[in-house]
């Protein structure tokens, strides 16, 4: 067990990490965030930094040095800085877990060889290829990077309208990933928690809303039948199991029309789509993960009340003194000095009576 006083490292600077850094210093834990400019969110709550790149080998073993155990806030920390990092200190969780969540392929083969139901996928590397695939498949499908796609991001709808060409040139990369087209009912997510000894907590699922590919709202608890809330939850807690998990992770799924759950991402990491737990729930995702990764126990995931989270993105943050007004409002502004479009730049928590 890693004592309060001790420092978690975190890579990466956004606002998981100052959640995360929040979290850990109401338990008494120092952090070390390690980011590429010296105002980023969670900089500005830890009381030690590293300012540099990923690809800076002596300040990634300087960063190595200063801290107990380091964590990652953000998908992409390239695998060669984690290893850099895990040869000199604990990594949870661990690396290979981040090299298969960080790699679309790698995570959908994963979860097919544990069982987990996904879309129909293809590994697509040139035009002839997709064309082949989509001819399978069917359209429209989705083809997506297999690295670096978030928030919509290296995506391109494949239509019946559209050549194998104009997609793959679209898309930009040399490695694809074509997904079947899921006309789903809703999407929903699971996060959980899961300690060395494995010990496991899954916090109740939630109804995500996209408005362009970015979460805009999320409904805690989900409004889905009680069989689809507890297989999901049962779904996030057999891959948390698999991958052999010490912290926290996300599982988004589609919920089709015909009420079947299909996966569609994992993070193993706090999920915008848990921030509603920092005020609704009796342990947030960020203090579970603080509690997994220092060896402490894990805290109950049990809701004193409802929820519906909204992001403020862009321009919309200029609202934040509304959320003042409100007394069932909780708001969470991240720090950030520059609006840009599809930006996240806080959000609000209502919460509303359990049901
Ligand atoms: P992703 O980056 O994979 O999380 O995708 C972002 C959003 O795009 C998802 O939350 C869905 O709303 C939508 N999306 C992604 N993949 C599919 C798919 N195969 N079928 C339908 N919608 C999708």
């Amino acid at each position: 067990m890693l004592q309060p006083g001790s420092t978690i490292g975190i890579l990466g600077g956004g606002q998981l990490g100052r959640m995360i850094a929040m979290a850990a210093a109401r338990l008494g834990y120092r952090t070390h965030v390690f980011a590429n400019e010296t105002d980023a969110p969670a900089v500005q709550v830890s009381g030690a930094a590293t300012i540099a790149p990923f690809s800076d080998t002596g300040a990634v073993a300087r960063f190595a040095a200063a801290v107990d155990v380091a964590t990652c806030e953000f998908e992409n920390v390239p695998a060669a800085a984690l290893r850099r990092v895990a040869a000199r200190k604990p990594v949870l969780p661990s690396p290979s877990i981040l090299e298969t969540t960080q790699h679309r392929l790698r995570e959908k083969n994963f979860l097919r060889s544990i069982g987990v139901p996904t879309t129909e996928f293809r590994e697509i590397t040139d035009a002839a290829g997709l064309a082949a695939a989509a001819a399978e498949i069917g359209v429209p499908a989705v083809l997506k990077t297999v690295r670096f796609g978030y928030d919509g991001k290296g995506q391109v709808l494949l239509t019946p309208e559209m050549s194998a060409e104009d997609a793959w040139r679209r898309m930009g990369a040399t490695l694809g990933i074509l997904e079947g087209f899921v006309d789903f009912q809703c999407e929903i997510s699971v996060i959980v928690g899961r300690a060395a000894d494995g010990h496991r907590v899954a916090y109740p699922a939630v109804e995500n809303r996209h408005v362009n590919h970015i979460l805009d709202t999320t409904i805690a608890p989900a409004t889905v039948p009680t069989v689809i809330a507890a297989e999901a939850e049962r779904i996030a807690c057999h891959i948390a199991e698999k991958l052999g998990l010490v912290g926290v992770l996300a599982v988004e799924m589609f919920v089709t029309k015909s009420g079947k759950i299909l996966v569609n991402e994992l993070a193993a990491r706090p999920h915008n789509s848990g921030h509603w737990t920092i005020d609704a729930c009796l342990t947030s995702q960020f203090e579970q993960l603080v509690r997994a990764i220092c060896g402490l126990p894990l805290g109950p995931a049990e809701r004193h009340s409802n929820a519906v989270m909204k992001n403020l993105i862009g321009r919309k943050v200029a609202d934040w003194r509304d959320a003042l007004d409100d007394p069932q409002a909780k708001l969470h502004l991240y720090g950030k000095s520059t609006v840009r479009p599809g930006r996240k730049m806080g959000h609000v928590t209502r919460l509303l009576r359990r049901s």
